[in-house]
């Protein structure tokens, strides 16, 4: 008999199993290869991960069918699962399912036909009820899928009684994969039905509360501005209304909602003139692809990291390295953080590469996504650009995986199973023999300590190019950034202005405006409301146990926390280092800012693009087009803000309050800020036009604040490494995360307390092991979906090697966490 290891992966189990091949099958499994089996009293998916000699068990099963003969995931991958399952401390099955595409499950099915549309039955043979009603049922409609007999002959073991009729022969099976169905996408819009005139006077009567009147009365001035159908992610963007004041005013017949079929496809349907001619390099660029062509042509598989400014012209290197790998007849992998917000860098891919490109983004119902899949797996597409999951993506030959804005906190996979997709990356690329580029204007300290300690290559792009000179033809870059004005807040307070905006922001924004021209305001989110600190001096609170940890504000008893130890305090009356009574908690959305806008400037068009004007599909894609098209003058937000944006107009950026986020309790807070300011700030003056950044603050001192302001990595790079060496998180040690998660509260702490103890005896009578234990203490997000989380972090040279052993079924294991939060 032959027997086959297989990967299950289904909700609760994940492992890997032993099975016997039936007869019909043997000969024809090949590793990678997509199968059903019984798995319980189930028949579930799994993948054949290798032959094996002996099964562990005594008994094994068979394996019911095989679903598509080409291998659903290529050698490399089954290799590389195993591997990552092992650096990740989680299940290979678990790393095998993130591989297969999202839709499979639900395409591949099993068609059932009776072999002889006669049968009338077998001598000596008694039909079970169930069997009877199969037969009934395929006399009928033949042949069917297991879906249709599911819903044909509903609540029933139908599948355990078909087998022993397909081995008598009497069904014949075979397994299918139907070919994906692309579906026309709609999108809702909303267009003034009535006379401007008409809906002017209607105003009064369009809500009961003066909050709904203004949303409402905003909404329709904005469509009688607009006068054509407009899509309802522009309108909530624009008003702060929401789908239900639509529906309203369209009860009213005031306006029309429809849904129109959108045959722009932001993404799909991109306008891509092939753009053949490449254009010219400039001496840094040229100094930097000459390294890495020479690299590629070596057969080297040692990473890249380009350290470039924004706008540095990274992302023709990317395509330079591209084109010539394809012309070796390789593939390549090119990861963004977010497809709807590079669309630009997605374009110029497209354009370079006509008819060679997929996407994969979240936007594609799983049958498209399936099909691009399909179409990678086949060698039809020669370059797959996404967000993380693009990786896992089986391409035939793999010789370039890129990850532009490597530093992106996208990359890392904050659910089980747990994974980074840019150590993923480097280890796959050497596994493969490919060639791995890192490109980021702010890398992550992690990655630059290793360029500069290992054999990665830092390749570096100190200046940016702001355009192409008409005569020559020739690229026009310089080392001049966007000059930064960090405007003190606390002056501001002295002189008693206290708006939200410092009298120099509130100029600049008047000017920028007069001139046409446009602005960006940006408010970090991650951090509002949490973080205390004084107005008068800049004083965050600290704890006074762990002095590396900030006490964050919860809302709950009026209290501060600290997430390192547990200490917990009141909220201060007056500041501890200068006694002001100045000192709350921060805590400001967009919408605050937005309004603020608007009245200091009745007349700006604002639009604001954060996590709920963009939940519908598509949102971010308009939000851009239409503020690309100056539809817009302000445009606020969030995090979102700092990506890859190239907007000729935008001559100021405004940051409101530069120090949020400074003061989580999380050891990468600083080096986030510092990465978010610097994206943000890049914003401004990306073309001959200019610009300028004016940065709020309360701690212009600040080491990171001060780097931002400076554009100076550099200075940055070496504080924070001087800060990470004295408190020893990575790169200078390692770290494990522990978290428990549970309804009960009570039984939470337990848990978390007994593990701790548990751990700390290992600790104590270890001494090959140097590992610290921290905690346990809340999380910081301390409840998820009403469960309560705890966590134990590991600090020291190989943390890990603690786990063998301890009883963590119910624990999530993190490696090498990226938050602490
Ligand atoms: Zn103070
Ligand atoms: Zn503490």
């Amino acid at each position: 008999m032959q027997f086959v290891e297989i990967a299950v992966n289904v909700p609760q189990v994940s492992g890997v199993f032993h099975y016997h091949l039936p007869p019909e099958l043997e000969g024809r499994i090949r590793p990678g290869q997509l199968v059903t089996v019984p798995f319980g009293t189930q028949t579930v998916q799994g993948v054949i991960v290798r032959e094996i000699d002996a099964p562990a068990v005594p008994e094994t099963r068979p394996v019911e069918a095989l679903l598509d003969e080409t291998p659903a995931l290529t050698l490399s991958q089954v290799e590389f699962a195993f591997r990552l399952a092992e650096e990740t401390y989680s299940q290979p099955a678990a790393m095998i399912g993130l591989m297969l595409p999202p839709g499979l499950s639900q395409q591949a099915d099993t068609e059932f036909r009776l072999v002889s549309p006669e049968f009338k039955g077998l001598p000596g043979l008694k039909l079970t009820t169930i069997q009877g009603r199969l037969v009934a049922v395929l006399q009928r409609r033949s042949p069917l899928r297991g879906r249709q007999i599911d819903r044909a002959i509903p609540r029933t073991n139908w599948r355990a009684s078909i087998r022993s009729l397909v081995e008598r022969d009497i069904i014949a099976s075979k397994p299918v994969l139907p070919p994906p169905q692309v579906r026309p996408k709609f999108v809702r819009t909303a267009q003034l039905a009535v006379r401007p005139e008409k809906a002017e006077a209607a105003m009064t009567e369009i809500g009961q509360t003066e909050a709904t009147l203004e949303r409402r009365g905003k909404i329709l001035r904005f469509l009688m501005q607009e006068g054509i159908p407009v899509s309802v992610s522009w309108v909530y963007a624009h008003s702060g209304g929401s789908l239900s004041d639509l529906q309203i005013l369209a009860e009213k017949e005031l306006i029309e909602l429809r849904e129109t079929e959108i045959f722009r496809d932001p993404l799909e349907n991109i306008e891509v003139a092939a753009a053949r001619i490449r254009p010219e390099l400039t001496p840094d660029q040229r100094g930097a692809w000459e390294i890495i062509r020479a690299g590629i042509e070596a057969g080297s598989s040692e990473p890249f990291l380009i350290q470039g400014v924004t706008g540095s012209g990274k992302t023709e290197i990317y395509i330079r390295a591209v084109e010539k790998v394809l012309a070796a007849g390789r593939q390549a992998v090119v990861l963004v953080p977010e497809i709807a917000l590079t669309a630009q860098t997605v374009r110029r891919f497209m354009s370079r590469f006509p008819g060679e490109v997929g996407l994969i983004h979240s936007q594609l119902s799983p049958g498209e996504q399936y099909d691009t899949w399909r179409r990678a797996r086949r060698g039809d597409l020669s370059v797959i650009i996404g967000p993380r999951s693009a990786l896992f993506t089986p391409l035939p030959d793999i010789g370039l995986i890129v990850l532009d804005e490597s530093h992106d906190g996208s990359y890392y996979q904050s659910e089980m199973p747990f994974y980074h997709a840019r150590e993923a990356a480097v280890r796959y690329a050497a596994l493969l023999g490919a060639i791995c580029i890192l490109g980021s204007a702010t890398p992550s300290v992690e990655s630059r300590d290793r360029a500069e300690r290992s054999h990665w290559t830092l390749l570096r792009l100190p200046r940016r190019i702001l355009g192409i000179d008409a005569a020559t033809g020739a690229p026009v870059s310089s080392a001049t950034l966007p000059p930064v004005r960090v405007v003190d807040m606390r002056q501001e307070l002295k002189a008693d202005n206290r708006s939200i905006f410092s009298r120099a922001l509130q100029e600049t924004l008047q000017a920028t405006l007069m001139q046409k021209q446009q602005a960006i305001l940006f408010l970090n989110r991650r951090g509002t409301g949490t973080y205390v600190f004084c107005r008068s001096c800049g004083h965050a609170m600290r704890c006074p146990r762990c002095d590396e940890v900030s006490l964050t504000y919860h809302r709950e008893g009026e209290a501060l926390l600290c997430h390192r130890c547990g200490y917990r305090r009141n909220m201060p009356e007056r500041c501890p280092n200068c006694s002001s009574d100045q000192i709350r908690h921060y805590g400001m959305g967009t919408e605050r800012v937005e309004d603020e806008v608007r009245a200091l400037f009745p007349e700006a068009r604002t639009a604001r693009w954060d996590r709920d004007t963009t939940r519908k599909k598509g949102a971010h894609d308009l939000i851009l087009t239409h503020f690309a098209n100056y539809q817009a003058d302000v445009l606020i937000g969030t995090q979102m803000l700092a990506k890859g944006l190239d907007l000729p107009l935008v001559t100021l950026v405004g940051i409101v309050l530069a120090d949020v986020g400074l003061h989580l309790p999380d050891f990468r807070a600083g080096e986030r800020v510092f990465q978010v300011l610097t994206q943000v700030s890049g914003r401004a003056g990306r073309s001959l036009l200019g610009g300028e950044v004016i940065l709020q603050t309360f701690e212009p001192d600040n080491y990171v604040i001060r780097a931002a302001a400076g554009h100076d990595y550099e200075a940055f790079y070496a504080a924070e490494m001087t800060y990470r060496r004295e408190i020893g998180y990575p790169p200078f040690g390692r770290l494990v995360r522990l978290e428990y998660r549970d309804l009960d509260a009570e039984r939470a702490e337990r848990r978390a307390g007994a593990l701790a103890s548990h751990l700390n005896g290992l600790i104590a009578a270890q001494t090959r092991v140097q590992a610290e234990l921290i905690g346990p203490a809340p999380c910081f997000y301390s409840r998820l979906d009403g469960r309560y989380r705890w966590q134990i972090a590991l600090r020291g040279p190989d943390p890990a090697s603690l786990l063998p052993g301890l009883p963590l079924d119910d624990w999530r294991v993190e490696i090498n966490p990226q938050s602490l939060l």
